[in-house]
């Protein structure tokens, strides 16, 4: 299967400018100023992208992919991603999550359903545990999880700071960042401790803690929900000015927002304006989580779940009422959760990686074609692929 991808203008992320790309089966072969189709060669499809941009597909690395929430009892579990969901939002790549009900939704079901994305076409990998401490394996120990098993690239999402946290210690937290740390040394992975900050306002502390006495880098973290309120995020400031990586929640409520979350695109300004690097900073879409609403008298109105077509979204507003430039924006949901997440094949547009590609109207930046490793999965805005039971 060879793509010929004619007149590509490029963000890969950074910009590039006007391109030709050939896609060998999955993978990016050649980019180059001009490529010419032989004739009489082979079957070459060719793609015209004038007027399109080019980007690497967006990698959302927190999604409660076989559905998350249950906090307002059974019923109020929330649903699984379906394919469509990820593609139609740009997203080529998912890393799915547990979340707080670490009993009902299990590791091997989560793997399972990572296998199962991964068979309807694109790519996906979990995190082991969920909120809880101990954490729940799927072997029994962190270590053995991110040895043996290929899609488990990281722990968490370990909830702290948060009334449904198992409220571990420093020095459990400490525990579980070492046996991260070194079973993603020993597979070549990340490693990395995905960690649910909550509303208490011990809030960033006890990661600070491990960092200050233990040797454990402050990398080896990747906290997220940063922006879930004015506090926090000023001391996500911090914590990303001293070297750690901070991750913004795309997906909200109105309500949210009424309590004082800070927006994602205003926020990212905000931390670009205080000297954080770009680099450090992620967003995901918390997709498939519950958020429960309530009316102005708090009463409980309702749920909504969580939406990954809020990650492109948030990058979007971003750059058109923020005014951050796309190359950088975009940045924040390619090639820094690769980078982060040592995801080799991911997150840049560059000769060798996977063909994963976005292309975006140039007026509006809205998505027009999706490929996922080489096949097109949305084109023009139309759904070509639909997951098995859609
Ligand atoms: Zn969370």
């Amino acid at each position: 299967m060879i793509t010929l991808i004619k007149n590509a203008e490029v963000y890969a992320p950074m910009y590039l400018g006007f391109k030709d790309i050939l896609l060998v089966h999955d993978k990016i072969g050649y980019i180059e100023d001009e490529i010419e189709a032989p004739v009489n060669f082979v079957d070459i499809e060719i793609i015209d992208a004038a007027g399109r941009l080019v980007v690497p597909g967006f990698i959302d690395s927190h999604v409660h992919i076989i559905g998350g929430g249950g906090e307002g009892s059974y019923k109020t579990r929330t649903p699984e991603i379906t394919l469509t969901q990820a593609t139609t939002a740009g997203i080529t790549t998912l890393v799915g999550v547990i979340g707080t009900d670490g009993t009902t939704r299990t590791m091997s079901n989560i793997i399972a359903k990572a296998r199962g994305l991964e068979e309807e076409g694109i790519t996906c990998y979990v995190h082991t545990g969920s909120y809880q401490v101990p954490v729940r394996t799927l072997t029994s120990k962190i270590e053995d999880d991110l040895i043996l098993i290929d899609k488990i690239i990281g722990v968490g999402e370990i909830a702290i700071a948060d009334h449904r946290s198992s409220q571990p210690t420093m020095e459990e937290l400490a525990k579980i960042a070492s046996a991260a740390r070194v079973g993603g040394m020993l597979s070549g992975k990340a490693g990395i401790v995905n960690v649910h900050l909550g509303d208490s306002p011990s809030k960033l502390s006890l990661i600070e803690a491990v960092v200050q006495k233990t040797d454990i880098p402050i990398t080896q973290f990747h906290p997220t929900h940063i922006n879930r309120n004015e506090e926090l995020f000023i001391s996500g400031i911090n914590f990303a000015k001293s070297g750690g990586y901070v991750d913004f929640t795309t997906s909200t409520v109105q309500r949210f927002l009424y309590n004082g979350e800070v927006k994602c695109g205003e926020g990212l300004k905000r931390m670009l304006e205080a000297g954080v690097p770009i680099e450090q900073v992620t967003f995901t879409s918390d997709g498939q989580a519950s958020l429960p609403e309530f009316n102005s008298n708090g009463e409980f109105i309702g749920l909504q779940v969580g939406n990954v077509s809020s990650l492109f979204s948030q990058v979007k507003e971003a750059v058109l009422k923020e005014g951050i430039p796309l190359e950088k924006a975009l940045q924040v949901i390619t090639s820094n959760p690769a980078r982060i997440l040592k995801l080799k094949d991911k997150g840049n547009i560059e000769v060798g990686k996977d063909a994963d590609l976005v292309f975006l109207e140039k007026e509006n930046l809205n998505i027009h074609s999706v490929i996922a490793k080489g096949k097109k999965m949305i084109e023009n805005g139309k759904v070509l692929v639909k997951g098995t039971f859609e």
